[in-house]
């Protein structure tokens, strides 16, 4: 069996998702996910005129050396651009080989251990009125697990994952379009005098029940989180997500000396190398990694095991910018993991987006239901894809009141 071509589509409804498509001669072919946020082109073009010119001829069957050809081949490895492009590849060869098995993913990866895999929303809100009307919404839809963003008085700007708009609390999504990113002015003083009060206060209204989950994403320093981990601790949140910057696998053991608040952390990670020691150490309870920018399926699983020797769990990121096809094998894993924990999902929802890859993977009552459709269970319609052209995006840049650059 050869591999005879692959083609890459960039673009998508709201999203130019790069989306590859390797042809064999054996009629059957493979889907992947190679989308970078906001780089996306990059990654489409070091597909094209590094990595797709060396998969020609190969054995599609062979995903482990073809893995390895691609990431020890290059001298420079690792880094977000080239292993979302290994990502997409891999992820493409998964599909080919279990068409090939005619069984659906999960099934090669040892099974299911579970029926549904457990998911969370966003709830969101300007201010803390708006953001129990956006939970009590996740949880009369069925969610039993909501990530909480809260707009914080006197903030100059609205901070993460919120709108500065009352009452734009469903199925928000931060707008990250155009190439000059928008800047946010962040306090951390504000932040930490606010949110612990406020979390306590969602706690009060939802009961013991709700899964809580809170995203800090990378603003806070070391003992900035460990001060603000003990302050939450009564909350009994589900996880505390992205406390500090990610670089530093050493960051979190402050945090894990002063407080017993599960960690989340890993949606920027390329490798297993950049979360093996948070993983060793046992200082996260959560490893949050993407099929896609984790270099696909082959290194993914790898990471799950490696986890799931040290009591951690699956939170796998499920950003807007994944693809449904990513997501499809965030399903397959999820279906498998025997550490597993949670899914972030986010409504695509747009009948587009269904024209564009269709699928039978469904979202229920807060769970996630995985395909049994032969492979990753999503097509890819190729008249529909012609509609779409890229435009760029840009993550917003973060500020201090005084200029200085923060963390995004
Ligand atoms: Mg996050």
């Amino acid at each position: 069996m050869k591999i005879t071509d692959a083609k890459v589509f960039v673009g998508g409804p709201g999203k130019p998702y790069v989306t590859l498509k390797i042809m064999t001669d054996q009629g059957i072919y493979g889907l992947g996910d190679a989308t970078l946020k906001s780089r996306e082109t990059v990654t489409a073009t070091y597909l094209e005129n590094y990595l797709i010119p060396n998969l020609i001829g190969k054995d599609p069957r062979n995903t482990e050396d073809i893995w390895q050809f691609f990431y020890r081949g290059a001298y420079n490895r690792g880094g977000p651009i080239a292993m979302a492009a290994i990502g997409g590849i891999d992820m493409a060869l998964w599909d080919i080989k279990a068409k090939l098995a005619d069984l659906p993913l999960y099934q090669l990866f040892g099974g299911k251990s579970r029926e549904g895999a457990l998911v969370y929303g966003h709830a969101t809100g300007s201010d803390l009125e708006d953001l129990m009307d956006s939970i009590a919404y996740y949880v009369d839809e069925g969610y039993k697990a909501v990530r909480v963003q809260c707009g914080i008085p006197g903030m100059p700007t609205a901070s993460y994952g919120v709108s500065e708009k009352k009452g734009d609390f469903k199925n928000f999504i931060t707008d990250f379009s155009g190439i000059h990113p928008k800047v946010e002015i962040w306090d951390t003083d504000r932040y930490m005098r606010y949110m612990p009060d406020a979390l306590a206060r969602i706690r009060e209204r939802f009961g013991p029940d709700l899964k809580i989950l809170h995203d800090v994403h990378h603003r806070l320093l070391p003992r900035e989180a460990a001060e603000f981990a003990k302050a939450v601790e009564p909350v009994n949140l589900f996880w505390l997500e992205d406390p500090t910057p990610a670089e530093d696998q050493n960051a979190l053991k402050l945090m894990r000396q002063h407080s017993t608040v599960p960690i989340a952390i890993g949606e920027v990670f390329n490798s297993i190398w950049d979360c093996n020691k948070l993983i060793e150490n046992e200082l996260i309870d959560f490893i949050r990694v993407a099929v896609t920018y984790a270099g696909g399926i082959t290194h993914v699983k790898r990471i799950v095991d490696l986890a799931g020797l040290h009591h951690v769990r699956t939170g796998f990121h499920g950003a807007p910018s994944h693809s449904p096809l990513c997501m499809a094998a965030h399903a397959h894993l999820n279906a498998w993991a025997p550490n597993f924990g949670i899914q972030e999902y986010l409504v695509l929802g747009t009948s587009e987006c269904d024209a564009l890859f269709p699928s039978a993977h469904r979202m229920q009552n807060g769970m996630v239901y995985v395909s049994d459709a032969p492979g990753l269970g999503v097509d890819f319609d190729e008249k529909e894809a012609a509609r779409y052209s890229y435009k760029p995006g840009s993550h917003p840049v973060v500020r201090l009141e005084d200029g200085t650059l923060w963390n995004y």
